[in-house]
Order: C-alpha cells, then structure tokens, then sequence
C-alpha cells in the first residue's frame, strides 16, 4: 500500500511530493494538470531567489524538480471523492480508485465564474479565464479585463503588450490589486479602467464582439472580441466530503496541516491558511509532508 496520495500538482503538491520522495515514501501524486495557478500566472517577482520569472518557467523548473526525484505522476486525472476507512484513506477519481495511509489535498482554486447571459455560449470563443494561456490569441484585438484585484491587474499587465485596448471592468469603487501593479496600468497608453461598472451580458455571433455594462447611470455596449473573467477563485475542495471547512469551502487545517479526519491533510490556496501565495503554498506542501512523516512514524 502506499504511503502517501497527493491531490494536485501545484506549488503546494509538487513541494509536498519532492519532500516526500526525499523521506523515500511510496507516494503518488494525482493530478488535473501540472502547474495549477502558476502556470497561468505572467510575471513572478516575489518567488524568493528569482526577482523575475514567468509562471510557465517556474512550473517547468518545478516539473523538473519533481522528476529528478522520479515521482510517480497519474496527470489529466479528476480527484472526485476520498473516504478514510480504518487505516485507509481511498481516493476515487474519473479513471479509478487508489488507496494509501495518507493524503494530501493540495488541490488549489480555481476561477469563479460570471453568471451573466452569453458566458457559457462564448467559452473558449472569445471568453476566457486564463490570461497567460490565451492572451496570445488577442493580439491587436480589443479586449475587456473583468475584475480589479491581483488576478484581474496581472491579466491586464500581460495584454497590454499584446492587445490593442485593454478595458478593465472594476465592479467596486477602486482597483484593489497591488498599487505597483495599479501604477503600471495607469502609466500605460492603451487601458481604460471603469470602476464601479458591471458587466451583465457577453455579446456575440460566433465569437465575442462586445460586452454589455451597467453603470451607475447607464447601460451601454463595449466593442471588444475577447473577455477575460478575473473576479476570483474558489476553493477546489467539492471532493472533500466529511471535512470541515469555513465558510468559503476552504479546508480547515491546524498548524501542522492536519485535517479533522487523521491521515488527511491539506495545504496550500485550497486550506484555510490566511494568503495565497507561490512561496506560501510551496511551505505549506512542505510542511504537510513532514506531518505526514510524522503521523507514519507514529503508526509503525
Ligand atoms: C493570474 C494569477 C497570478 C498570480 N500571480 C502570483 C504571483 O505573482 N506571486 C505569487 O506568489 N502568487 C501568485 N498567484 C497565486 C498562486 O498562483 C497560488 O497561490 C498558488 O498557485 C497556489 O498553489 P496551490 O498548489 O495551493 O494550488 P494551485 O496552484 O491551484 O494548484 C492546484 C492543483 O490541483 C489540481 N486539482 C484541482 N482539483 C483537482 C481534482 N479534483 N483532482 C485532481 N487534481 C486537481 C490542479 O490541476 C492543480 O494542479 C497568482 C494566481 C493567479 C490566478
């Protein structure tokens, strides 16, 4: 049987997986994708010991981390349930069931969506929530931002090298992502920022042509032929039934990332852990293997 399963293929599930490689546990790791939000982030300027690199780049070096030390891997693979019994925790995906002594949910978050007429219907036509994986496919169109905090800035700052006009949709009062990243948006010639604008339809034929917003005021049309959905994350933590949770569907944990349940435990953007950051989640894979270490120890 094995040691330990680890959900997710992030910061916080590879780090986990190459501390537990390093403690030789029989580990797998299941996962959607290898990257998570990273891959989809542009430029990283607070990963310690990199002043610069680009999501994409640091994913690569962390795939590369996690093969050196030879971890078994089954990617494209969905996590839809785990359930502890005995000594046993099994893990049920859309390919099979597996079973170790241990887990560790490093699952993340993944976007929200909009709600609004059109959204569905223009979804990978002109409507997307990745920035950093489609913001090529824009070049020299218009295109609309929607949000205004960190994911919402960090999308603008890599369209405006690619885009025409960058329009970004600010629901509330004020841009609320990092105010260096504000100033770097603001300084640049082809951004439009609307604030306290909403947006309430995606308009197209085939692919996106405009988006309709609410102001306070008005309602009018925007021509623009991509849409960028950056209003916030949830918690990839629906698998997760028995667990306890707060009451944004973040998976509770203590200290040592212990869930309620023994022999589960969680780290990184899908815990309850307060910031949701590379360096943060990489510590937090960290340390759930080495209280995972721990609880193996004690079992023997
Ligand atoms: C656009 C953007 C820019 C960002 N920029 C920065 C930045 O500059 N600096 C910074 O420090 N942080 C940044 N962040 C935040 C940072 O990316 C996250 O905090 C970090 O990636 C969280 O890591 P994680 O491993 O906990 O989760 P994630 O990165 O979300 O990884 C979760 C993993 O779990 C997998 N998974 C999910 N559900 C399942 C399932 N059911 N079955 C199997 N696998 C599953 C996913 O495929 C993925 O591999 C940014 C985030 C975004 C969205």
């Amino acid at each position: 049987m094995l040691d330990l399963i680890i959900i997710g293929a992030g910061p916080a599930g590879i780090t986990a997986a190459v501390y537990a490689a390093r403690k030789k546990m029989d580990l797998l790791v299941i996962s959607k994708d290898i990257g998570g939000q990273t891959a989809w982030s542009g430029d990283i300027e607070n990963y310690t010991g990199y002043q610069f690199v680009t999501g994409p780049e640091l994913v690569a070096k962390f795939e590369e981390h996690m093969k050196k030390n030879n971890i078994a891997l089954k990617e494209n693979e969905d996590v839809i349930g785990i359930e502890k019994k005995k000594d046993k925790v099994f893990v049920k995906t859309d390919k099979g069931e597996y079973e170790a002594k241990t887990v560790i949910i490093a699952s993340g978050k993944r976007s929200m969506e909009l709600g609004v007429p059109g959204e569905e219907e223009f979804k990978n036509k002109g409507l997307t929530y990745c920035a950093t994986c489609d913001g090529p496919l824009f070049s020299e169109k218009d295109v609309a931002v929607i949000g205004g905090g960190n994911s919402a800035l960090d999308a603008a700052l890599q369209l405006i090298k690619i885009a025409n006009h960058v329009y970004i949709i600010n629901i509330v009062k004020e841009l609320t992502g990092d105010p260096v990243e504000q100033d770097k948006l603001k300084n640049s010639k082809n951004v439009t920022i609307m604030n306290e604008a909403q947006v309430t339809a995606v308009l197209g034929d085939k692919f996106v042509n405009a988006i309709k917003i609410k102001t306070k005021d008005s309602e009018k049309e925007i021509p623009v032929q991509g849409v960028f959905v950056e209003i916030g994350l949830i918690p990839n933590s629906g698998f997760a039934k028995g667990i306890d949770k707060n009451e944004k569907q973040e998976i509770k944990v203590d200290s040592y990332n212990h869930t309620n349940i023994p022999g589960v435990f969680a780290a990184g953007d899908v815990t309850d852990v307060p910031e949701k950051q590379i360096i943060i989640a990489a510590g937090e894979g960290a340390k759930a293997t080495l209280g995972v270490f721990r609880y193996l120890s004690r079992l023997k």
